[in-house]
């Protein structure tokens, strides 16, 4: 395995993402083909699109997705259980073929267009993982940037564990720290917490704020 590319599973739970799926599958279809082509990842990479619950046609596009191309691939749960708690089962599906697992929302706010440097830094850098946060909230409704930020400064306050802010779900992480995630058993899941606290060496990157492509926000 050693002179041999290694396997990415690119995972992104979908909650009646229909509006949305279509453009993000051929988005990064495109990114993880041209990884491939150019030799840096191994052509068993994939793209898994996690179904969470949802109620419109989001898991029958998604099968859609895995008939026409063998890249992508689909986990179907059995009702709804949340973003963070998509995750889950998603890296852990992942995690039997891959050695580096992107997580990432299905609405285009996490660009795609920044995979190939988030690659880079993991090959060529000390580190297990590279994060992403927005240095921006640009677009946002200003009482939800104001209850985020509270958010912060309390949960900071009363945690030992650095929950940054602006911080997203959108991350590369190598096999290990992939592994020690899992091994966390919390049932109601805080990623932002969850990838603090297992520690492992983190690079972040910072981006703008990028409004949704395509459909509506489920955060409540
Ligand atoms: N999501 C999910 N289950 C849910 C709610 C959301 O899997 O119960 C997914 C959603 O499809 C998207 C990501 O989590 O890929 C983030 O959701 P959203 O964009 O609505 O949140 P926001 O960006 O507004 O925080
Ligand atoms: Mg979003």
């Amino acid at each position: 395995r050693m002179f041999m590319s290694k396997t990415l599973y690119i995972v992104v739970p979908c909650y009646n993402e229909q509006e949305v799926l279509p453009e993000t599958a051929k988005r990064l279809l495109e990114k993880l083909q041209s990884l491939v082509l150019k030799n840096k990842i191994a052509d068993n990479s994939r793209i898994m699109f996690v179904n969470d619950g949802s109620k419109d046609q989001t898991w029958s596009m998604i099968k859609g997705l895995c008939e026409e191309n063998s890249v992508f691939a689909g986990v179907n749960l059995s009702r709804n259980r949340g973003h963070q708690n998509a995750l889950l089962p998603g890296m852990a599906s992942a995690v039997k073929y891959a050695d580096m697992i992107v997580t990432m929302d299905a609405d285009l706010q996490d660009p795609p267009s920044l995979l190939p440097e988030m690659y880079r830094i993991l090959k060529e850098e000390p580190y297990d993982s590279v994060a992403t946060r927005r240095s921006t909230r640009k677009g946002e409704p200003k009482i939800r940037s104001f209850l985020s930020k509270e958010f912060y400064n309390v949960i900071n306050k009363i945690s030992k564990t650095e929950i940054v802010s602006g911080a997203r779900d959108y991350r590369l992480m190598n096999r290990k720290m992939v592994d020690a995630v899992l091994e966390m058993s919390e049932y109601n899941r805080f990623s932002k917490g969850i990838f603090g606290w297992v520690g492992f060496r983190t690079k972040w990157l910072e981006y703008e704020n990028v409004e949704r492509a395509k459909g509506e926000t489920k955060w409540n």
